[in-house]
């Protein structure tokens, strides 16, 4: 499944104007997928923990680990499961050059903040940054691509206010060492003082990248922090 995704970004890089899902030709009034491969991204349906995101039984409470230690954001919302027609967009925003796919999946995601009780909260739209050295392989990364198409649909500033520490490749990490990462894996670029921030990234999988930035934002000052992410995609050694 992975070399699928693979291969299909591969195929696009090599013949752009076709859907990097299915193939076909995109005709000019589709954008970043054909509407058909839209039609298939949908969020998901069950029930997820109204703290972490994570998706759960029941979601009148916090799941366990966030009843254990309650996370530094108020809420989360994780728009999508990270696989099919999602998975290689997703693939595609971050390693394939398709910037384009940003602005349709941001403005998803700002349609299912918006009808959330804490929408109105929001002032200011910020994002987990790339390890630095992937930022200069790729100067917009996907998580910032994301945070300013949702900026855009929320009508809210994006605002850079962190930075990335170490070796931030997640994806292919046990959850053993996902979870050992330093604490100090961001530094805040500015003060967050009084803000209500809605820190948005691409793919979630443990939480535990987002707990740490919005650690790292409250610490700077922002009066509430909340997350979303596009995908979550689901720990494959959390059972083993
Ligand atoms: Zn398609
Ligand atoms: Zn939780």
């Amino acid at each position: 499944m992975y070399l699928g995704g693979v291969l299909a970004v591969a195929v696009e890089a090599l013949l752009p104007g076709l859907c990097p899902h299915c193939g076909r030709p995109l005709p000019g009034e589709d954008r970043g997928l054909c509407s058909e491969c839209w039609s298939r991204i949908i969020p998901l349906a069950g029930a997820a923990c109204p703290r972490c995101g994570i998706p759960t039984e029941d979601p009148s409470e916090p799941c366990l680990g966030c009843a254990r230690k309650p996370p530094p954001q108020q809420a989360t919302l994780i728009w999508g499961e990270h696989n099919g027609v999602l998975r290689t967009a997703i693939l595609s925003l971050k390693h394939g050059g398709r910037d384009d796919l940003a602005p349709p999946l941001g403005a998803r995601m700002a349609a299912a903040v918006a009808v959330l009780p804490w929408a109105e909260t929001i002032d200011t739209v910020s994002f987990v940054p790339s390890h630095s050295l992937r930022r200069f392989r790729r100067p917009w990364p996907a998580a910032e691509l994301l945070a300013r198409a949702v900026a855009n649909g929320l009508e809210r500033p994006c605002v850079p206010l962190l930075r990335r520490h170490g070796l931030g490749r997640q994806t292919g990490r046990s959850r053993a060492r996902r979870l050992a990462l330093p604490r100090r894996s961001f530094s805040a670029t500015a003060r967050a003082n009084q803000r209500h921030i809605l820190l948005v990234d691409d793919v979630a999988t443990t939480g535990s990248t987002l707990r740490r930035a919005a650690e790292t934002l409250r610490r700077v000052g922002a009066e509430t922090v909340f997350c979303a992410a596009l995908a979550h995609a689901p720990d494959p050694r959390r059972f083993s």
